[in-house]
């Protein structure tokens, strides 16, 4: 397998070595940039397979940055928020990031989410050209073209809304969807009441959809920020 290149974004020298170092030690090729223009330059000439992105940057903000490589581009991009206002994440996560590390963050959480956005990267390749017509995660079965979907070999009854929330999620396996996104997406709004009705309709999707609503498998909750459709093995 070719080794991934990561673009590390980052001004702050202890933190950049941090991950560099982790890079190293675990077979990731990387490049580094310490600003916000440097990044898009290298965005732009290494074409990297993911990019770490510091929030806070000397001269433009983070999220600057991912509006930029976003009008070309969708390389998978992790930020990293020393903020830990949801705010900031969210925002981050809305104008096109994949997922997120909190400062402080531990070399295991950062090679856990490089992981699986990886993972997600491999399926966006794969993918790529083809257009599946039918979806698979572990025992989840979903058959866009007949409108249904199935736990093993047997069908879900799903709500319109159930059905069009489990087909979102689907469509981006791997990546933290807000709560805005999903709202849009699902009642082209987001007023708070809609986020109090994506509550109910998530709970109502989990209990057919999850053998264990309490510790659901399939989809994770990401307090305050919004949900995850996990890669199921
Ligand atoms: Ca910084």
């Amino acid at each position: 397998m070719n080794k991934l290149q990561i673009l590390v974004v980052e001004d702050d020298a202890p933190v950049r070595n941090l991950i560099t170092t982790t890079l190293k030690a675990h077979d990731y090729k990387h490049i580094i940039a310490e600003n916000g223009e440097e990044a898009i330059r290298q965005a732009v000439t290494c074409n990297p397979d993911i990019v770490l992105l510091d929030l806070g940057l000397p001269d433009v903000d983070g999220v600057e940055v991912i509006k930029k490589i976003r009008t070309w581009s969708n390389m998978p991009i992790i930020v990293i928020s020393a903020r830990s206002e949801d705010s900031d994440k969210i925002e981050a996560l809305d104008n096109g990031a994949d997922d997120y590390l909190t400062k402080p963050f531990s070399a295991e959480e950062l090679l856990a989410r490089l992981r699986a956005t990886g993972r997600r990267l491999a399926i966006m390749q794969a993918n790529a050209g083809a257009n599946e017509s039918v979806f698979t995660n572990g025992k989840l079965k979903i058959d866009y073209a007949a409108g249904c979907a199935f736990i093993g070999d047997e069908e879900l009854h799903l709500t319109p809304i159930e059905y069009k929330l489990l087909c979102l999620m689907s469509q981006s396996v791997g990546k933290v969807l807000t709560h805005t996104f999903i709202t849009q997406k699902i009642w082209g709004s987001s007023w708070d009441n809609d986020v109090a009705s994506l509550r109910v309709f998530m709970a109502t999707l989990r209990k057919k959809l999850e053998a264990a609503p309490d510790s659901p498998q399939y989809i994770q909750t990401h307090i305050g920020v919004g949900y995850r459709m996990m890669r199921v093995e």
